[in-house]
């Protein structure tokens, strides 16, 4: 199992559902989390910053290196390495997709009862439809979906 968690971002007006991978990394190695409101304060880093669709993630690359290192996970460790591979990433493929996968759940709920291959096709469409709106808007790890 992934450790999952949530997080504010750093003006706290948004946050995000995180994954990691195998609990390779901890939750500190996330240094900062910046939402589209905050993001544009931040003086950009390409050696420790991953970009999406106005999200930064901010990683500790030196304390990201030490916990993978000690897993024996060597070669060329990047933000977009740890961000792409899921070591520390979006549960999903955007801040809330943990949000709108329960909401989807709980809305199609009543479909259960009636007609259940109906509720697996709306629970299917509809996740489809989402993703592609995400990939549509450009969200990195929606691409390769
Ligand atoms: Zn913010």
């Amino acid at each position: 199992m992934c450790m999952q968690q949530s997080r504010s971002c750093k003006c706290g007006r948004n946050m995000a559902y995180l994954s990691y991978r195998d609990n390779v990394l901890v939750p500190e190695i996330l240094f900062n989390l910046y939402c589209p409101e905050c993001s544009h304060q931040v003086e950009w880093d390409a050696g420790s910053m991953v970009k999406d669709c106005g999200w930064i993630l901010e990683y500790d690359m030196p304390g990201a290196r030490f916990c993978m290192t000690q897993r024996g996970l060597n070669g060329p460790i990047t933000p977009e390495f740890l961000f792409e591979e899921g070591y520390l990433t979006w549960q999903g493929f955007s801040p809330l997709d943990h949000e709108v996968n329960s909401r989807l759940h709980e809305r199609l709920a009543p479909l259960v009862k009636e007609d259940m291959q109906k509720y697996l096709q709306a629970l299917k469409t509809e996740w489809l439809a989402h993703v592609a709106a995400l990939k549509a808007a450009g969200w990195r790890k929606a691409q390769q979906a």
